[in-house]
C-alpha cells in the first residue's frame, strides 16, 4: 500500500530532494520526488504549487545554469530572485513551459515560436521553384522580419496606414474656417494652420467642395512644410490688403499637411488623448505592394506546389503536411528517374514533416504557420511549445509544465497523456502543475499542496504514488480524484425566452445558427479548434452588442501603431440576431485578455478599490497636516511615488547576451513610493504595505470599510483571495485576469439585464475553486442575467441549463453545431465526442 513517506515506496526511488523551501507561502517544505516519472503537483489555487514547481525547483535549476554560463551576472541574478530554500539535490537541468503571461508580440507566430518557419524558408530558398530569370534567394530573404525579405512598402507588416479624405473632411460643405478639416488640431494650432494657408494664398472662406482639386490635394496631402510670416485671423482678401498696405505680420507660422499632421502626431505624441484623437482619422489598408503578404516581390515569386511562401504558411498544418508528403513523393519519383534536383527537397521536406507531426498529434493541426500568437489561447501556445520540445531530442531534463490540459477537450487530454508518456519514455522527468483529474490519475506520483490558499496553504499534504492520496483526509483534491465530490445535480431552468443567432460566419464557422436561452446558463463545448471561441468570444458579444446598439463594454487604453496595424481585422464577422432581447440591455465579455499591459495596473487599481484606499490615507490627520491629497498615494502619477523607478518598484537591467532582468529599485526597495509618502499610516500600515497584502489579509484589515470590503469579497468569491493587491497585471495568467474581471462585475449591484460571455472560466482552477466559481455564475443567472460560456470540464457542463456542442472536429472539420439541448439530452443523443464524457459526469 502507498505511504505518505515517499522514501519507503518500493516501486520508485525518489531522487530530487528539496529541503527547507520557503518561497512565498511555502512552509519550510521538505520533499522528495522521483526522476524519470510524471510528477503532478495539485492543490487549490494559491496553495503554493507554482511556488514549489516554478518558484523553487525550476528557479534553482535556472539560477545554476545562468551562473555557469555567466558568472558576472551572479549579482544581478541574486537580486532578481534566488529561491528561498535550504538545499535542492538531484535536480536535472530544467525546461519550463509556462502559460504565457502578459502581452505577446503580434510579430511572433506559430511558425516562429515552433521555429518551423526557418525550415520553410530554407525549403523555399534551396528547393523552391524559381521563375526562369531569377537567381536563387537566401533563406533570410523569405523572412518578413528581416530588411532583406520584408516588403519595402509596409516593412513586413502587410498593412499600411492611410488617412482618407472622407475621414479628414467629413463635411465638405463647410469652409476651412468653419473647421472643414476635422483632423486638424483645435485651438491656436488650428488657427495658425489656417492663417498660414491664407498667407499662402488659399481661400479659407469658401466651402471645401468648391476649392479646386489641386488646392484640396495640396492642403491634405503635401509633405512640404513651408514656414512664413502671417497675419492673424484675416480672410484672403483682407490679408492681401494688409500685405499691400505694408502691415507688419503678426507672427511666423509653419504649415503641415493634414495627412502628415495625423501621421506625425500619431507616431510621436506622448499624450494618450492626442493619440486617441488622431487615431480616429487613420484607416488601415492592406499593403498595395505585397497585397498583405509582407514579403518583397522576388520572394513571393518562388513557389512550391504552386504556392508562394505566404500562401503555404496560411495553410492549416495538417493540409501543409499532405502537400509536403505529395511533393516529397513526387520528388523521390523524380530522383528515381535520375533527376538531381529532388535530393534537397526530399531532405528538407521530410525534416519539416517530422517537425509538424507532433504539433498535429497534439491536436493543433488546424493552426497555420502564420497565425499570430496574440490570437492563440494560452493552452494552444503552451502545447505548441511542448510540441517543439518533442522534436528537440533532449533527454535527461525535467520539463516543468503549467496546466498543459488547459483548453483541451477530454478527448484531447487522452492524446496529451500519450505525449507526456513519450517524453518520459525518452528519459526525461515531468513536473506538471495540473487541475485535470484524469491527468492526476495518470500520474506516477502526486504532490498535493494545501490545504487552503496563501497562508492557509503551503504545506505538502502528500507526496507519493497516486493511489496513496486516497488516504489523506486533509486533502481537498482527494475528494475529486477518488470520491465523487462535485456540484449538486442541477435541474435545468425554464428560460425567459430564446435569443436566435443565425448564419454566423467567423473563422471556421460557416453559417452556424444557435438558440440561446435568456435568463439561463449555456455551456458551449467541443474539441479544441471546433470554433467555440470564434462563436462565443468573438461573434456573440459583437453581434448582440450591435443589435442593442450599445457595443460591448471595454476599457481600452490609447492604441499604438502596432495595435492598429497588427490587429486582425481582416477576418469576416457576420450573423443576425433575432428573438427575445427584452431581458438583455448590455453585453459584457469577460475574457482572458490581460487587464493591463504594464506593471502599473493591478488588482487594486482595476477593481477601483485602490481609489478608496488612497482616499482613506488622504483623510488621516497626518496627511491633512502635510497637505497630501489622494494623488500623493498613487504610484501612477508623479508626486508621492519613487522618482527613480517612477512607481514601478523595479528597474530593468540589460545583460549582455542574456535576456534583460528586472531588479528591485535601489531607491525605494520595491515599495514604489518615496519615504515621505510611506510615513503616513492608516490603521498602523503605510500604502506600500497595503499593496503587499493578499486579498484575504486585506479583507480582514479593512473590516468595516464597506466600499473596500465589497471589492475584496468579490475577489475572494472568484477564488483570488491569494493574490496580492499590488500584484502587477502583467504577472496574472489569462485565467486570473478573467476572474479579476468577473469579480469587478460581481461587485456591481445586479440589475439582471446583462448577457455575460465567458471563455473557459474554469481553466486554471482546482475543482474546488471551479465549483465555487460556477456557484457564482448560477447566482448571476438567478438574478435574471444570461450567461454563455465556453466550457470543457464536463462536471461543469453537466450543471448548465443548455448545452451547445460544436464540432465534429477542429478547423475546417469543425464549425458546426453537432448537438444541442439539456445536458441530459446531449449526453443521451449527442453525435459529438462530448456525449460519453458528459454522460459520465451526469452519473
Ligand atoms: P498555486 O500555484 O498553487 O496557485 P502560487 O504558488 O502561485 O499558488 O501562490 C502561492 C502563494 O504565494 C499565494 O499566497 C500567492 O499570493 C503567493 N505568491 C505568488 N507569487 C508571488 C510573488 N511573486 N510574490 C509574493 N507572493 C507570491
Ligand atoms: P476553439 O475555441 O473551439 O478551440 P477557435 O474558435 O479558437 O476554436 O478556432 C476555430 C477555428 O478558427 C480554428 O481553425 C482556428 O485556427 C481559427 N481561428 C480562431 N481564431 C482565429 C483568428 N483570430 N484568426 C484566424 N483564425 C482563427
Ligand atoms: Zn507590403
Ligand atoms: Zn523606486
Amino acid at each position: 500500500s502507498a505511504s505518505s513517506d515517499p522514501t519507503s515506496s518500493p516501486e520508485i526511488q525518489p531522487d530530487v530532494r528539496v529541503r527547507g523551501a520557503r518561497e512565498h507561502n511555502l512552509r519550510n517544505v521538505d520533499l522528495s520526488v522521483p526522476r524519470d516519472a510524471l510528477v503532478v503537483f495539485t492543490g487549490v489555487s494559491g496553495s503554493g504549487k507554482s511556488s514549489l514547481a516554478f518558484g523553487t525547483l525550476y528557479a534553482e535549476s535556472q539560477r545554476r545554469y545562468l551562473e555557469s554560463v555567466a558568472p558576472y551576472a551572479r549579482r544581478l541574478i541574486d537580486q532578481a530572485g534566488v529561491p528561498d530554500v535550504n538545499s535542492i539535490t538531484g535536480m536535472p537541468p530544467a525546461v519550463a513551459l509556462q502559460q504565457q503571461r502578459g502581452g505577446r508580440s503580434a510579430r511572433s507566430s506559430v511558425g516562429s515560436i515552433t521555429t518551423v518557419s526557418s525550415l520553410v524558408r530554407m525549403l523555399y530558398s534551396r528547393a523552391g521553384h524559381y521563375p526562369d530569370d531569377q537567381p536563387m534567394l537566401l533563406a533570410e530573404e523569405f523572412s518578413t522580419n528581416t530588411v532583406e525579405g520584408a516588403c519595402p512598402e509596409c516593412h513586413g507588416i502587410g498593412r499600411v496606414f492611410d488617412v482618407p479624405e472622407e475621414k479628414m473632411v467629413p463635411d465638405p460643405t463647410l469652409t476651412i474656417r468653419e473647421r472643414a478639416i476635422a483632423s486638424w488640431p483645435k485651438a491656436w494650432h488650428g488657427h495658425q494652420l489656417r492663417d498660414v494657408l491664407v498667407a499662402l494664398g488659399y481661400d479659407v472662406d469658401v466651402p471645401w467642395q468648391d476649392l479646386p482639386r489641386e488646392h484640396r490635394d495640396w492642403i491634405l496631402f503635401t509633405e512640404e512644410t513651408p514656414h512664413l510670416p502671417v497675419h492673424s485671423r484675416l480672410t484672403l482678401t483682407e490679408a492681401r490688403e494688409a500685405i499691400d498696405a505694408g502691415a507688419e505680420p503678426t507672427y511666423s507660422g509653419t504649415f503641415v499637411g493634414a495627412r502628415k499632421y495625423v501621421l506625425d502626431t500619431f507616431a510621436n505624441t506622448k499624450s494618450a488623448g492626442m493619440k486617441r484623437r488622431v487615431a480616429e482619422f487613420l484607416s488601415v489598408e492592406t499593403c498595395p505592394v505585397c497585397q498583405g503578404k509582407k514579403l518583397k516581390p522576388e520572394a513571393l515569386s518562388v513557389t512550391i506546389a504552386g504556392l508562394d511562401i505566404a500562401a503555404f504558411s496560411a495553410l492549416p498544418l495538417h493540409e501543409l503536411m499532405t502537400v509536403l508528403e505529395t511533393e516529397v513523393a513526387s520528388a523521390k519519383a523524380a530522383m528515381d528517374a535520375g533527376e538531381e534536383f529532388g535530393a534537397a527537397f526530399v531532405r528538407l521536406g521530410e525534416g519539416l514533416i517530422d517537425r509538424l507531426r507532433p504539433i498535429s498529434d497534439l491536436g493543433l493541426g488546424y493552426l497555420s504557420l502564420d497565425r499570430t500568437t496574440p490570437t492563440l489561447s494560452g493552452g494552444e501556445l503552451q502545447r505548441l511549445r511542448l510540441a517543439t520540445q518533442l522534436t528537440s531530442d533532449l533527454f535527461g531534463v525535467v520539463y516543468v509544465l503549467d496546466e498543459p490540459s488547459a483548453g483541451l477537450h477530454p478527448q484531447d487530454v487522452d492524446a496529451l497523456m500519450g505525449i507526456l508518456d513519450g517524453l518520459k519514455a525518452r528519459g526525461n522527468s515531468l513536473f506538471v502543475v495540473e487541475h485535470s483529474v484524469d491527468i492526476m490519475r495518470h500520474a506516477d506520483w502526486l504532490v498535493d499542496i494545501g490545504p487552503g490558499a496563501g497562508e492557509r496553504g503551503g504545506k505538502v499534504l502528500y507526496s507519493g504514488p497516486s493511489a496513496g492520496l486516497a488516504e489523506v483526509e486533509e486533502s481537498v483534491t482527494r475528494e475529486y480524484v477518488f470520491g465523487d465530490r462535485g456540484l449538486e445535480h442541477h435541474t435545468p431552468r425554464e428560460p425567459q425566452g430564446w435569443l436566435r443567432v443565425d448564419d454566423v460566419r467567423r473563422n471556421n464557422l460557416a453559417d452556424v445558427s444557435i438558440e440561446v436561452p435568456v435568463g439561463a446558463l449555456t455551456a458551449v463545448t467541443g474539441v479544441s479548434g471546433s470554433g467555440k471561441s470564434s462563436l462565443v468570444s468573438q461573434a456573440l458579444p459583437v453581434l448582440v452588442g450591435d443589435r442593442l446598439g450599445a457595443g460591448t463594454e471595454a476599457n481600452e487604453p490609447a492604441p499604438d501603431a502596432d495595435d492598429l496595424l497588427l490587429v486582425d481585422e481582416s477576418e469576416e464577422l457576420a450573423g443576425t440576431v433575432t428573438g427575445d432581447l427584452t431581458g438583455i440591455r448590455r453585453v459584457v465579455s469577460i475574457d482572458q485578455k490581460p487587464i493591463g499591459r504594464t506593471p502599473r495596473s493591478n488588482v487594486a487599481t482595476y477593481t477601483g478599490l485602490f481609489d478608496h484606499v488612497r482616499r482613506r490615507f488622504a483623510e488621516t490627520p497626518e496627511a491633512r497636516e502635510r497637505g497630501y491629497k489622494p494623488g500623493r498615494f498613487s504610484f501612477n502619477v508623479a508626486g508621492g511615488r519613487c522618482p527613480t523607478c517612477e512607481g514601478e518598484g523595479s528597474v530593468m537591467v540589460e545583460l549582455l547576451f542574456l535576456p534583460s532582468v528586472y531588479t528591485e529599485c535601489p531607491d525605494c526597495h520595491g515599495t514604489r513610493f518615496q519615504s515621505s509618502t510611506l510615513e503616513v499610516l492608516w490603521r498602523g500600515r503605510n500604502v506600500a504595505e497595503i499593496l503587499d497584502m493578499s486579498v484575504e489579509e486585506a479583507h480582514e484589515f479593512f473590516t468595516g470599510e464597506f466600499d473596500i470590503v465589497r471589492s475584496l469579497t468579490a475577489l475572494i468569491d472568484v477564488g483570488l483571495g491569494y493574490l496580492r493587491l499590488g500584484q502587477p497585471a502583467t504577472e496574472l495568467s489569462g485565467g486570473e485576469a478573467q476572474r479579476v474581471k468577473l469579480a469587478s462585475e460581481l461587485q456591481r449591484s445586479q440589475r439582471g439585464d446583462t448577457l455575460y460571455v465567458l471563455d473557459e472560466p474554469t481553466s486554471g482552477l482546482h475543482c474546488a475553486d471551479a465549483d465555487r466559481l460556477v456557484a457564482h455564475l448560477q447566482s448571476l443567472v438567478d438574478a435574471g442575467n444570461t450567461v454563455v460560456m465556453v466550457e470543457l470540464n464536463m462536471r461543469v457542463v453537466a450543471v448548465a441549463d443548455h448545452v451547445i456542442e460544436l464540432g465534429p472536429g477542429a478547423g475546417s472539420a469543425g464549425g458546426q453545431v453537432v448537438a444541442t439541448g439539456s445536458p441530459a439530452d446531449v449526453a443521451a443523443t449527442g453525435r459529438g465526442p462530448s456525449a460519453k464524457y458528459l454522460a459520465a459526469a451526469l452519473q
